[in-house]
């Protein structure tokens, strides 16, 4: 397999939520991530959205990077026919071996697990630990109620203003096709 050009960087949900759009959007993600020759990065379950995002790249000859804790690989159903499968001793070193080996990251709707991931690596570009871009993947303006959040937090003076241009809301996996493929631009000088 080619090296691929960006390692995405997937948090989403265990669950698979209410809403059929949630599992749709991840599963049009996956086939995308392996469509692109990029390489998905996600935390090796194979349920709920999770599973969805990883059977569908893998299902369009993906490769497919998941990390998961001993004490998960039960309930999570860890994935063994992934291209790599790091299993790791907590979830700290979930997030870490799973951020470091990724240049993006994307966050799909999902519960408390998607949102500690997702505040994790805010809080951690917030002083100034990485700049690597964060997008929420806003299907039907599910990551609204968090942006709010976000910007009353602001609003009270307890973040900066500029932790608001630390992540980016897309409405789309088409929207964020676009975005991660501008981020190879500066890089290569070349659109992949
Ligand atoms: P959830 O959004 O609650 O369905 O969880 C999504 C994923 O995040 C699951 O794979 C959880 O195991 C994972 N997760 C939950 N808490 C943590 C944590 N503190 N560190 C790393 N991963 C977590």
């Amino acid at each position: 397999m080619p090296v691929p050009t960006l390692s995405v960087c997937v948090f989403c949900g265990s669950r698979p939520g209410r809403s059929s759009a949630h599992g749709a959007e991840a599963r049009l993600l996956g086939a995308l991530i392996a469509r692109r020759g990029w390489r998905l990065v996600y935390g090796a379950g194979d349920i709920g959205i999770m599973g969805e995002v990883a059977r569908s790249a893998l299902a369009a000859g993906g490769d497919v990077f998941g990390v998961i804790p001993t004490h998960l690989m039960q309930a999570e159903q860890g994935k063994h026919t992934i291209g790599t499968l790091v299993v790791t001793e907590t979830m700290h070193e979930r997030k870490k071996v799973m951020f470091t080996n990724s240049d993006a990251v994307v966050v799909l709707p999902g519960g408390a697990g998607t949102l500690d991931e997702f505040f994790e690596v805010l809080t951690w570009r917030q002083i100034g630990l990485h700049s690597k871009p964060i997008f929420l993947l806003d299907t039907d303006g599910f990551w609204q109620p968090l942006i709010g959040l976000v910007e009353h937090v602001i609003a009270q003076g307890f973040a900066a203003p500029s932790l608001r241009e630390f992540f980016v809301a897309v409405e789309s996996v088409e929207a964020l096709e676009r975005a991660l493929g501008e981020l190879l631009v500066p890089a290569f000088g070349t659109s992949k």
